[in-house]
């Protein structure tokens, strides 16, 4: 039986998590299927950014350090993303970005592993994971190697010689989730540490680091979780290890005494050693601000819609985009799916720009994957089903073939 708009209609008036839509400001006549990228404005945040800015900024000036609280931002920050990806709350700070924190964390793991020269990541992983392990091995005089992301290469490619296996949980590209657990006593079985990147985990699927063993872990304030463009990003250390790490950042801000204004480094006891400089306060307060969405959700609840809309955006695709050259790149088991439907397409870029053009966005990654994020969030079954038809009308009608479409902008 094929699937109606009213029989998505009826899903979302069904939907216990249909009310949090309304906690964000989404435009009309938007269908946002990119939160993946670039989380929604929730409601409640320009106001708190407008008491910052003239209240704390403007009339507190420097006194809003202590006074309004600055200083701890990072911790309080902290604590809310802990809650979401299984940590304790003196294993996460909040610092600097991904990129950076990749860094941080990936020097600490190889100087914890002296011994070893190795540092092993996968095969396709997101770019700046592998630029940054590029930076890092140069620098240390290690060596990089790549890795399929499934459970075997990975087993036969650890080794004595390897220091950290560093992997992204939920592929960028096709949406899979690797098996956390699995991989990670592989790593230490070779007597290696793990570092996952939960940029595409955290906030829209349960994510157990404490469980798992995991030993570091790093992730993005602006998607999922909605810190807005830029939003600052988390590091997770491992209880365990947090006192032995040494980063090589070493800012005045993981320093044991930041305000002791001491000659010499010495850092922090806990998790504060991975801050690195003084925090971006006008975007960290928009990221503790959007947090307050997830405070009454349960992660499992967000994770149960996340896994319905995109079984219906495939069962859609399935009975619409037959004969139009779409294929489903996504696994189509559920379970080891993220928040996340990709199709292929020859043409996908332009295909993109036109569903845009329709207020459809998604966005595209080379070479030919159109990608389409599913915030449990603010996404509604009606807009699976609007979008899969926009999709099915623009390659049937030829619309995205302009000039216009097939421009290749900066930022796709
Ligand atoms: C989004 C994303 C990043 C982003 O890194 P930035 O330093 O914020 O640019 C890094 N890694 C992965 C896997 C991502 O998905």
């Amino acid at each position: 039986m094929t699937i109606t708009r009213e029989d998505c209609l009826a899903l979302d008036a069904r939907d216990p998590l249909a009310g949090l839509r309304g906690r964000f400001a989404l435009p009309d006549n938007v269908i946002y299927l990119d939160g993946n990228s670039l989380g929604a404005l929730p409601r409640h945040v320009p106001s708190r950014m407008r008491t910052v800015v003239e209240d704390e900024w403007g009339a507190g000036l420097i006194r809003s350090w202590n006074d309004a609280g600055w200083i701890e931002a990072a911790h309080r920050t902290a604590e809310k993303i802990a809650r979401l990806i299984g940590a304790g709350v003196d294993e996460v700070i909040v610092a600097d970005s991904t990129s950076v924190n990749l860094f941080k964390l990936l020097v600490a793991a190889m100087r914890l592993r002296a011994g070893r020269d190795l540092l092993l990541t996968s095969i396709g992983n997101f770019p700046t994971d592998a630029y940054i392990a590029q930076g890092a091995a140069d620098l240390l005089g290690a060596e990089l190697r790549f890795v399929e992301p499934d459970m075997s290469s990975v087993v036969a490619a650890l080794g004595s010689r390897v220091a950290v296996l560093a992997m992204t949980h939920v592929d960028y590209r096709t949406g899979r989730i690797l098996s956390m657990h699995e991989i990670t006593a592989a790593a230490h079985a070779a007597g290696a540490l793990m570092l996952w990147d939960l940029s595409h985990s955290a906030g829209a699927l349960e994510v157990d680091l404490d469980d798992a063993s995991v030993d570091l872990a790093v992730g993005c304030g602006y998607k999922y979780l909605n810190g807005g463009p830029g939003a600052p990003a988390y590091a997770y250390v491992a209880r365990r290890l947090i006192d032995q790490v040494r980063q090589p950042l070493s800012g005045w801000f993981g320093h044991a005494e930041p305000f002791a204004f001491a000659a010499d480094y010495v850092s922090a006891p806990g998790i504060d050693r991975m801050q690195c400089g003084t925090p971006p306060m006008l975007s960290l307060a928009a990221l503790e601000s959007a947090l307050e969405v997830f405070d009454d959700v349960s992660v499992a609840a967000l994770r149960a819609k996340s896994m319905a809309l995109s079984d219906l955006f495939i069962r859609l695709a399935d009975e619409t985009l037959e004969g139009l050259g779409v294929t489903v790149e996504s696994p189509r088991d559920a379970s080891l799916r993220g928040s996340q439907v990709s199709l292929k397409h020859v043409d996908g870029y332009a295909i993109v720009q036109a569903l845009i053009a329709n207020g459809v966005i998604g966005d595209f990654r080379a070479p030919d994957i159109l990608r389409f994020g599913l915030t449990p969030l603010y996404v509604r079954f009606v807009d699976v089903f609007d979008a899969v038809h926009a999709i099915g009308s623009v390659i049937r009608r030829g619309e995205w073939n302009q000039p216009r479409f097939l421009w290749r902008k900066t930022v796709t």
